[in-house]
């Protein structure tokens, strides 16, 4: 059975996840489902310690009840300032369920409260850096056939911002400032987004691991 066919099936229920998976697949020419295209799939119970555990929790639910290799993802944001948090609770650091504008204002309130500054920490454009941080994408392709793994991790480093600024991307997006293009990800193209993000770069290793 070949890993990857024309169709990539994704464990997520997440729509900005899934807008990425599909801009960098079509550029493969594959087109990418969702657990949105399959309503009767079981509940997943997310209860690993690890970005990696995680995602090889999903991959495995989804194939074993698709019977076909399924890719997931599992990611979240790292901050220095508050001992690598929300990681692996990124989705619902607010609370179960919680909107990412909660998410992100529960993580300006944590930092706010800390007082949390950078030394440096006027960024240009009159915004303030609050503490140093990363995305992380932890990806697993599983074969239901085989049993077997195929995993990649890749990260994106940058600057908590205190106000979030741009309107693009998802999450956590308008709140990490990135040295290398003086700009949130929020405000970076989806092609910026896929060369030098956490997600593009654990694809990209995937892919290599499969060529
Ligand atoms: P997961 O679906 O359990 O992996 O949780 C992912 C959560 O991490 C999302 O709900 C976002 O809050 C955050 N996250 C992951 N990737 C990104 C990203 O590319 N940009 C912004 N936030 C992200």
């Amino acid at each position: 059975m070949k890993l990857i066919g024309e169709l990539i099936v994704v464990a997520t229920q997440n729509q900005g996840k899934t807008s990425e998976f599909r801009h960098a697949f079509a550029k493969l020419g594959l087109s990418v489902h969702s657990m949105a295209d399959y309503p009767a799939l079981p509940e997943i119970i997310e209860d690993g310690t690890s970005f990696a555990e995680n995602a090889r929790i999903k991959a495995k639910v989804v194939g074993d009840a698709l019977q076909i290799p399924v890719l997931a993802d599992d990611s979240g944001l790292c901050v220095d300032a508050l001992g690598g948090a929300p990681g692996v609770y990124s989705a619902r650091y607010a609370g179960e369920g919680a909107a990412d504008s909660d998410n992100n204002a529960k993580l300006l309130a944590e930092l706010e409260r800390l007082g949390s500054r950078l030394p440096e920490a006027e960024l240009p454009g009159g915004i303030t850096g609050l503490s140093t941080g990363r995305f992380v994408c932890a990806l697993a392709l599983y074969d239901p056939t085989s049993g077997q793994f195929v995993e990649a991790e890749g990260t994106m480093d940058g600057i908590i911002v205190s106000k979030p600024q741009g309107a693009g991307g998802f999450g956590y997006d308008p709140l990490l400032w990135v040295p290398e293009h003086q700009r949130t990800v929020a405000q970076l193209s989806k092609d910026e987004k896929q060369d030098i993000g956490h997600r593009g770069r654990a694809l990209a290793k995937l892919l290599d691991k499969l060529s």
